[in-house]
């Protein structure tokens, strides 16, 4: 199970916390979550920032095997 803070993100200070079985449904909620509570953060971002967005993810999703 993976798990990324939104404020991991160093963006803003939330108490939200995506989780999922795989990066990419980590990184999915992560972007669902931020256009629905952050739509001025990534409003209009460019791809690159977007992809610069999915690194930061994938660098700081933690990764804890399910007990
Ligand atoms: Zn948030």
């Amino acid at each position: 199970m993976y798990t990324l803070a939104c404020k991991d993100l160093d963006i803003v200070e939330c108490e939200f916390v995506a989780s999922g079985d795989s990066l990419r449904k980590v990184k999915d909620a992560m972007f669902a979550h931020a256009r629905d509570e952050h739509p001025e953060l990534i409003a209009g971002i460019t791809d690159e920032r977007h992809r610069e967005l999915e690194r930061m993810m994938e660098e700081r999703a933690a990764f804890r095997s399910a007990a």
